[in-house]
């Protein structure tokens, strides 16, 4: 179970470029975005080249070789996660898939006062504010788990915060910062016995691991494209059927609609009931050819692959003195999201160094502000690893850290 990593990486060009000074870039930061192999570059530019057309409503060849490319897409990206065709909604990305679900649960007077959205204090922005947002236009209460010291949920108060009263059930599947796997089936089990809602952020899960939305059991998933090979511009919302079907609209206007007359206007059913206007076609070929990729690497050997970078980075940066893991210190239900704080060195130091050594991390809260105040901690320095990463670069990522402590005198 396993892949050539040093043939892989002749796929991604920009893996061989040098940073200011001549250092080789050592990018540590797939978390925020990942890098594009050459086979999604093309799929993109072919579709330009050979069958640009808006999809869904030419007469002509070129519009249905566009839509069979589209629909072609969904296909593909339905299969990843083991859904249906139309179950797949295209967004822009995880943010837009979640804000969809929270306003569609708006728009349709579900919640209202006496409620409660339920989430995590490990939650990026997008899978927090869209349910503040909720919880104010409803009159709902938000509600959260806590976070073990450790860094992972704290579940001594599930009885309490998921009951008859909870409605939705918002979850990341893994942390974009801590890098935690969260025990999402579970969780989904306990809500559904009381009808709530299970929305699950795969942002960081998707890419990374095996996901099956069967296994899986929440009733919405969103992830984005970029952040597993794909082109920036597309996103997905996995829905269940009966489910989307029974949601109002989001976004309105073209493409969605079944018939329109002056003072009403019926809607098409899922997707298209979800995707306004002309979709990003040609992104969602990208990110079609980008699920090819990692299927053919095979997603239990990505999962493997990054294991063994993971295991890497936690033992040689927890054996420096100074270094603390912000998040679960070994393998148990963890991904491959790194951070750390170096004592007695501002993150942005760190990173200061690592940059200049050709060492690309993200420094800061990471969009997810209550985890480092959970921590009492300002920011983080967060390496996350992918593919393409290999073991000379988590040693560089070391051998920078140990920089910034000669430097610093950390
Ligand atoms: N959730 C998580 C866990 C993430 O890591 C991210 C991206 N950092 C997002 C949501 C938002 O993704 P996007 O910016 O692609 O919408």
């Amino acid at each position: 179970m396993t892949f050539d990593v040093d043939a892989l990486r002749k796929d991604f060009p920009i893996l061989e470029r040098t940073v200011e000074g001549g250092a080789r870039l050592v990018y540590l930061d797939s978390g925020a975005t990942t890098q594009k192999p050459l086979q999604v570059l093309d799929a993109e530019r072919d579709f330009y080249l050979r069958h640009n057309a808006a999809v869904h409503r030419g007469a002509h060849q070129l519009a249905e070789e566009a839509t069979e490319a589209y629909e072609g897409a969904r296909q593909t990206v339905a299969r990843f996660i083991g859904a249906a065709d139309d179950e797949v909604v295209f967004t822009k990305n995880t943010t837009e898939s979640l804000n969809l679900v929270a306003y569609a649960l708006g728009n349709d007077r579900r919640l209202g006062p006496g409620d409660r959205i339920v989430v995590t204090e490990m939650e990026h922005h997008a899978n927090l504010v869209p349910w503040q947002q909720l919880a104010e236009r409803t009159g709902a209460t938000l509600d959260w788990f806590g976070l073990t010291d450790d860094g992972r949920l704290d579940l001594t108060r599930v009885d309490e915060l998921v009951d008859e009263r909870t409605k939705v059930l918002a979850v990341t599947h893994q942390s974009n910062v801590l890098g935690t796997i969260n025990p999402v089936r579970a969780l989904a089990d306990r809500a559904h016995a009381f009808g709530a809602l299970v929305v699950a952020d795969g942002a960081q899960s998707v890419p990374h691991r095996p996901v099956d939305v069967g296994e899986l059991g929440a009733d919405f998933l969103a992830f984005s494209g970029h952040k597993m090979l794909g082109p920036s511009g597309v996103g997905v919302l996995w829905g269940r059927r009966e489910l989307l079907a029974d949601l109002p609209p989001f976004l309105t206007g073209g493409s969605m609609i079944e018939i329109v007359e002056m003072d009403r206007t019926a809607f098409l059913p899922p997707p298209q009931r979800f995707e306004a206007g002309v979709p990003m076609t040609a992104q969602a070929v990208g990110l079609a050819a980008a699920v090819d990729y990692l299927e053919a690497l095979g997603m239990d050997a990505v999962a493997a692959h990054e294991d063994r970078l993971t295991a890497r980075a936690l033992e040689l940066l927890g054996e420096l003195p100074g270094v603390h893991i912000v998040g679960p210190r070994d393998l148990t239900d963890r991904g491959s999201a790194v951070s750390f704080t170096v004592d007695g060195i501002h993150p942005h130091d760190v990173g200061q160094v690592l940059d200049e050594r050709g060492v690309a991390v993200r420094v800061g809260h990471h969009c997810a502000r209550p985890i480092v105040r959970r921590y009492g901690i300002p920011a983080t320095t967060r390496a996350t690893f992918y593919v393409y990463n290999t073991p000379d670069e988590v040693d560089a990522l070391v051998e920078g850290v140990r920089a910034a402590q000669a430097y610093f005198g950390g």
